[in-house]
């Protein structure tokens, strides 16, 4: 691999989005330590990038010799602390900021001084995780798409003091990975749900005002604007709980009412109607 950074990196979070990325990684040569502090995961986000592997290669997209490489090339570990000489972390741990603050004061002090902390934060302020470490410069958030080895597009966000070298590199490691990315400046919900949640939650106000059917507001947006999926039926996907979570940052950080939560929305959630992790949302998946 010709980047320096790229040789040997560190994914932190072994979760949905965290064995996603080190799947990509490793399947462009990268040595991946892939850091989660519960066994279960662990083991559970190596099974993921395995079963993955095999349907690229089923696809035909990459021989059966160049996944079991690239599988080869993931080492799990339970502990920070195992960090060596990884010039690149992507943090993919859950969406709390005193999670992210303790993981982050960790790295600071286990990672190399010129090392690159990056975040997938969907919606925490880059500007926020970096003052929880002695290197802002250094720290950036590197937003990937779920499901990762599928989406083209990696956000980069600069924080307040994110440096143009870090941003440079971080770009740059993003092409050799094969994505597409964009730069982007830290103001909640960076680009990408800036203006998506408002469109979902404006979808779950025509739901609750009784616009249209669940099913008529999902065709509308399909067949009339040729989204591959209607905005009911992403929320679903995404979960209802992220939604509303994701909207609420909208809300707080940039004070302005049209980022409101939709009442339904908030309904939903609290009876546990979180979409398809819940086998019902707007639409059933049982
Ligand atoms: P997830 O819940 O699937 O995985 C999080 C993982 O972090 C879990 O395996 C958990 O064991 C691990 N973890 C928690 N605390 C830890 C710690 N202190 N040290 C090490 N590991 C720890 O979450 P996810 O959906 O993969 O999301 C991860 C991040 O990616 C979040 O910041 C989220 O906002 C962002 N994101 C998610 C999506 C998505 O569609 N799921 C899309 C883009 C960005």
């Amino acid at each position: 691999m010709t980047h320096p950074y790229f040789e040997q990196v560190a994914v932190v979070g072994a979760g949905t989005m965290g064995n996603g990325i080190a799947q990509v990684f490793a399947s462009r040569g990268s040595q991946v330590l892939l850091i989660d502090a519960n066994d279960d995961a662990l083991r559970k986000g190596l099974d993921n990038v395995r079963a993955s592997l095999a349907r690229v290669v089923k696809k035909e997209q990459l021989t059966q010799a160049a996944a079991d490489a690239a599988l080869a090339r993931i080492k799990p570990s339970a502990k920070i602390a195992d960090l060596g000489r990884e010039m690149l972390v992507v943090e993919a741990v859950s969406e709390r900021k005193d999670v992210k603050a303790a993981v982050f004061r960790e790295l600071d002090a286990a990672a190399s001084p010129d090392t690159i902390l990056a975040t997938n934060t969907s919606s925490i302020s880059i500007t926020e995780i970096g003052a929880f470490t002695r290197r802002a410069d250094r720290v950036i958030g590197m937003h990937f798409m779920n499901p990762v080895p599928v989406m083209k597009l990696v956000e980069v966000i600069r924080g307040q003091d994110t440096s143009d070298q870090t941003t440079r590199t971080v770009m740059e490691c993003s092409e050799a990975l094969g994505k597409s990315p964009v730069e982007a400046n830290d103001f909640p919900g960076f680009v990408s749900n800036r203006v998506l949640m408002p469109m979902i939650n404006e979808a779950i106000f025509c739901l609750m005002e009784g616009v249209a059917t669940r099913e008529g507001i999902d065709t509308v947006m399909k067949l009339g604007m040729a989204h591959p999926m209607g905005p009911l039926a992403l929320a679903d996907l995404i979960g209802l709980d992220v939604c509303l979570d994701i909207l609420e940052v909208l809300h707080k950080g940039l004070g302005d009412d049209k980022y409101r939560p939709c009442p339904l929305l908030r309904r939903y959630v609290a009876a546990g109607r979180l979409g398809r992790k819940s086998g019902k949302g707007f639409f059933d998946y049982q």
